[in-house]
């Protein structure tokens, strides 16, 4: 099959094309349309196998060398039917075309589910398997979300099997390497929207500007930049200060393709800090054209379903118990049921003046352990 580059370029039918200015998985959309939260977006854990063990993989320890049944695709889509003001759905693993018989059978099912009912949809994915794989889903997706940190083979070889017990030669790690760039750039020119995360670490916060440049190369549309937090494999790894990410972002501002989206998230900087320097950080962030903040999607407008199980937590990766189970309950309900707890009340505040609708689980866990932000309110010169 070749993609067809006109079908892949074109946006759900009567939907604004993917920008700066329409990002459907942010939830401040919702939260102003509503004038609360709802449940406009699902993610879906379809695979939890995986050709790599990244060293930062958030969701390394749930990783399988084989996979129990899967719930029916019917029951997922009934459950999808249900969500009453649904946008977009999000498709993750493991690597989630890993096997054929899941891209088959699950992957293009929704994608078509969700063109049929235009939501926007996401796959994340390390686009090293065969082109093939990939071009079994592009004509049905909107956003190829793939993962890039590296500055050589030879670091794509050290990350990407660090949590290996039996990593590759260098050899089989560059092909892969070279497959992941040539499956993202010929994805891209078939006119698909490739979006590439990095995160900000102790490996990546000095490179960050030349991880850019090779994401621009690439042909991505998007450079999505998170900070590393301690998850999974991700815990062991040496953390970085605030000071030290914050300058990271500076240099990227800075130096950025401004043609290319340059989209942050689960960002430790508030509207609301003491410190003036991040509400300095903060208001550069929200004035620079082509540049976002996205507020963290995850309890807010975001649930994550894991299809074998049929389990929702609140991510994929974080250590909260599932507080819900799709076999049992519509997902609206146990949205409703989230938002009443504890531990989404925690970080329910919302400073419309800023466009900021609270910190991200792990964020505050992390970095302000101590902090009610239900209390705080953005400042003014922010
Ligand atoms: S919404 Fe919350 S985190 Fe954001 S500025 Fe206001 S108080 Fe701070």
């Amino acid at each position: 099959m070749n993609i067809n580059a006109d079908r892949l370029a074109a946006p759900s039918a009567g939907l604004p094309e993917l920008s700066p200015e329409y990002d459907p998985w942010d939830p401040i959309r919702s939260l102003r349309r509503y004038g609360r939260h709802v449940l406009t977006s699902v993610e879906f854990t379809v695979s939890n196998l995986c050709n790599m063990r990244c060293e930062h993989c958030a969701v390394g320890y749930t990783l399988a060398m084989s996979e129990p049944e899967k719930l029916p695709i019917d029951l997922i889509l009934k459950r999808l039917d249900e969500v009453e003001h649904l946008e977009t759905i999000s498709i993750t693993g493991g690597e989630p075309s890993f096997s054929e018989k899941t891209v088959r059978e699950y992957i293009v099912p929704l994608l078509k589910y969700a063109r049929s009912r235009n939501l926007r949809s996401q796959l994340n994915s390390n686009l090293t398997l065969d082109y093939g794989r990939y071009e079994m889903i592009a004509p049905w997706l909107d956003v190829m979300h793939i993962s890039y940190n590296y500055t050589s083979v030879e670091e794509f070889h050290r990350i990407t099997f660090g949590a290996s017990p039996h990593p590759p030669s260098r050899e089989t790690a560059a092909r892969l390497y070279e497959r992941m760039v040539d499956n993202a750039q010929r994805l891209a020119k078939g006119g698909l929207f490739v979006s590439a995360e990095s995160m900000i670490n102790y490996r990546t916060h000095r490179d960050i500007v030349r991880i850019h440049r090779d994401i621009v190369e690439m042909g991505c549309r998007r450079h999505e930049v998170h900070p590393m937090y301690p998850s999974a494999f991700a815990a062991s790894l040496p953390m970085l200060s605030r000071a030290e990410m914050a300058a990271a972002i500076e240099q990227l501002i800075e130096h950025r393709d401004p043609n290319v989206w340059m989209l942050f998230g689960t960002l430790p900087f508030y509207a609301c800090s003491p410190d003036p320097e991040e509400r300095r950080l903060a208001r550069r962030l929200a004035e620079t054209e082509g540049v976002t903040v996205r507020n963290d999607p995850d309890g807010r407008n975001r649930l994550n379903v894991n299809v074998f199980t049929g389990d929702v937590f609140v991510t994929d990766f974080a250590d909260v118990p599932a507080f819900g189970n799709i076999r049992e309950e519509r997902l609206d309900d146990i949205f409703a049921k989230w938002l009443n707890g504890p531990l989404a009340r925690s970080v329910n505040c919302h400073c419309p003046e800023a466009g900021c609708c609270g910190p991200n689980l792990l964020v505050k866990s992390m970095y302000y352990a101590d902090v009610d932000f239900t209390t705080r309110r953005a400042l003014a010169d922010a």
